[in-house]
């Protein structure tokens, strides 16, 4: 931990500057490494996109997850959807395979879901605050619900406590590690447009992407599909490309996943939390 402390600030910089951490920092070298790695052949694209999970988890179960609020989730995110954007831009679109208004929907798409991400951040920074201040007004044995031997204070009906927030949320989904916050009524609705249109932006760039740089064919009207993905890693541009698309469509579908189960919970008028909760409950204790 010593070590990994020293890491976090390898600069000595004084006390109230801004420290840059390593964990923050490391998604911006490893994710173009990895990919490059991935783009060699089609064998390195299947040993890549397997280690990497166990890769992360690894490094989250045994570093990460000791500092309690790591930014590297959340850089692994703005990394992720940075290169999409500079891939395709950079890399597919002079292919001229583009149309001008497909471009535009994607964009549109990609910066939807980058502000819903945003605006799911600031809410759940805002009840952060305001909980904060009333922890100081809303003295033990106040307000309604139960009590949290943490904030000292009673919550509102609902209301779950977040170690890594370090307050208690209404209606708490779960700590978002990717956007670095909790999910709760204060940001639900931005949560899942983010997911929404991010899941879009994903999917749709992954299918331009895909149709350019392999042999494509005609499923409906002018939508397109691959087909032959056999001649992509000739060149490394292309390679690249195809990696990114890959990445990007399995992303895609991990959030199509997540938006089904939220709206699911919603319809069951529920949490994730409280179902958790209630399965943990009905569970025998042995
Ligand atoms: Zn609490
Ligand atoms: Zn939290």
């Amino acid at each position: 931990m010593t070590v990994w402390e020293r890491l976090r600030n390898p600069c000595g910089w004084r006390a109230g500057a801004k420290q840059i951490s390593v964990d923050a920092m490391l998604p911006l070298l490893v994710i173009p490494i990895l990919a490059v790695i991935a783009a060699q052949a089609f064998l390195c694209t299947v040993v890549v996109f397997v280690v990497t999970p166990v890769l992360v988890y690894y490094l989250h179960h045994n570093f990460l997850r000791f500092l309690l609020r790591t930014k590297f989730f959340l850089m692994w995110t703005i990394t992720s959807v940075l290169m999409m954007m500079l891939v395709f831009e950079i890399s597919v679109v002079p292919l001229l395979e583009i149309l001008p208004e497909e471009n535009f929907v994607f964009i549109m798409c990609v910066v939807g879901g980058m502000w819903c991400g945003y605006r799911t951040k600031l809410h759940a920074d805002t009840t952060v605050q305001e909980a904060a201040v009333s922890i100081q007004s809303l003295e033990l044995g106040e307000g309604s619900g139960e009590l949290c031997v943490t904030c000292r204070r009673r919550a509102p009906p609902r209301a779950y406590h977040c170690r890594l927030c370090q307050t208690c949320i209404l209606n708490r989904e779960y700590h978002c590690k990717w956007l670095d916050c909790c999910i709760g009524s204060s940001n639900l609705k931005s949560y899942l447009g983010c997911l929404f249109f991010s899941a879009i932006a994903f999917i749709y760039g992954s299918n331009l992407t895909m149709t350019s740089v392999c042999h494509p064919f005609i499923l409906i009207g002018t939508v397109l599909l691959p087909d032959d993905c056999s001649d992509v890693y000739h060149q490394l541009d292309i390679a690249l490309c195809f990696v990114s698309a890959l990445y990007s469509l399995l992303v895609g579908l991990v959030l199509i996943c997540y938006l089904i189960y939220h709206l699911r919970l919603l319809y069951s008028n529920t949490t994730s939390n409280e179902r958790r909760l209630d399965i943990k409950n009905q569970s025998p204790n042995f």
